[in-house]
């Protein structure tokens, strides 16, 4: 058996242990792949990994990306998803998300070239800041402010990006950079305080939905399963260019409030609460290079996904 799995081809994931992190374990580990996923647990959960923690082409090692990663054996792909990702999360730890997309991407960088692994790179819509440009295609260079509250998060993830270019451009470290637009799912954290965590919690509780501002700014949301194909479809398939990973299905805020009080079937009403600063008025990916590149588009329509994850959210809240 030992002698069967050292023969895989092997994977490390950091930030295995959070939302996107652990389906993407799984998934690598469903395609025949040791998976080893690095977590310093700062907003994951180790219970994320229960459902395949047992699996003995995975291994779990609790590290700082910042910290250096120092491996033995082999590596085939490094894939780079540590970091805070919800603006609460980033807000409350804004030196350590500018240095995991920095420091923190370096090192995921020196790894691979160390391995002369496939190094990917989880970036985000948030390169685009709040966009002048609708809908948002790679070749859109974004509108960020680099020293609101946002931006520790957005500068953080350009820099990674501008990095993975300098390593490919350097030392030839073959690199992949998806955008990845907002995405949900089982295992986001209740906590997390992105707009579906909070209100399918609210919902549930039958507390009031915090909209922020009048609800009028919009986000298109993509569920985790048709994400993580994307993923997997850039590893394989993809060139050194970013390409976004969304779901084009765009709506409002207050639209999709609506919608979870409806799937709930809760008596919650809506709360208007003061808009963050520097939140982006739009939000919609151009997806057509995925589209051709990739031969992918999302298939989980916004409420069979807002369902899914809702099932999910019933069992935690
Ligand atoms: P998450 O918070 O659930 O996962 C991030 C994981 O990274 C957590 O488990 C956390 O503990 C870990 N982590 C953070 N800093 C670390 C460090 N220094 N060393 C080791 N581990 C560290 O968030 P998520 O939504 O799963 O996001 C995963 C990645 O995808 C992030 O890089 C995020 O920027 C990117 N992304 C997510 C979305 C989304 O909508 N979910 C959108 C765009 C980009
Ligand atoms: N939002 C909201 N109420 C909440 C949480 C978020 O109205 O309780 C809004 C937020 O202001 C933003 C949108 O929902 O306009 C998406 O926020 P999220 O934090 O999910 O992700 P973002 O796209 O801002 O990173």
């Amino acid at each position: 058996m030992a002698a069967t799995s050292t023969r895989k081809p092997r994977a490390v994931v950091s930030g295995g242990a959070g939302f996107i992190g652990s389906h993407l374990c799984e998934a690598l580990l469903a395609r025949g792949l040791r998976v080893m996923a690095i977590d310093n647990l700062i907003t994951g959960n180790r219970d994320n990994l229960r459902s395949f923690e047992s699996n003995p082409d995975f291994e779990f090692k609790q590290a700082d990306a910042n910290h250096g990663i120092f491996l033995g054996g082999d590596v085939r792909y490094v894939l780079h998803f540590a970091s805070p990702a919800s603006p609460p999360q980033y807000d409350a730890n804004p030196i350590h998300t500018l240095k995991v997309g920095t420091i923190g991407t370096t090192n995921m960088l020196g790894l691979a070239r160390a391995k002369d692994a496939t190094f990917l790179l989880a970036s985000t819509s948030e390169v685009y800041g709040d966009p002048l440009v609708h809908p948002q295609p790679e070749d859109y260079w974004g509108n960020v402010n680099p020293i609101g509250p946002r931006g520790c998060y957005d500068e953080a993830k350009r820099c990674a990006e501008a990095f993975a270019m300098a390593y490919r451009r350097t030392h030839h470290v073959d690199t992949r950079i998806v955008r990845i637009f907002n995405t949900h799912g089982p295992r986001m954290q209740v906590r997390d305080g992105r707009a579906v965590p909070n209100f399918m919690a609210q919902a549930i509780r039958g507390e009031p939905l915090t909209v922020y501002g009048d609800g009028s700014q919009t986000r298109s949301l993509c569920y985790v399963s048709d994400l993580v194909r994307g993923v997997l479809a850039a590893l394989e398939r993809g060139d050194e260019m970013p390409v976004n990973l969304g779901n084009p299905q765009e709506v409002t805020v207050l639209e999709l409030a609506e919608t979870i009080i409806k799937l709930t079937g809760s008596k919650s009403r809506i709360e208007l609460e003061e808009l963050p600063v520097d939140d982006p008025k739009q939000r919609r990916p151009d997806i057509s290079r995925a589209n051709k590149l990739l031969d992918w588009e999302p298939e989980v329509t916004l409420e069979d996904g807002l369902r899914k994850t809702l099932e999910y959210f019933r069992t935690v809240v």
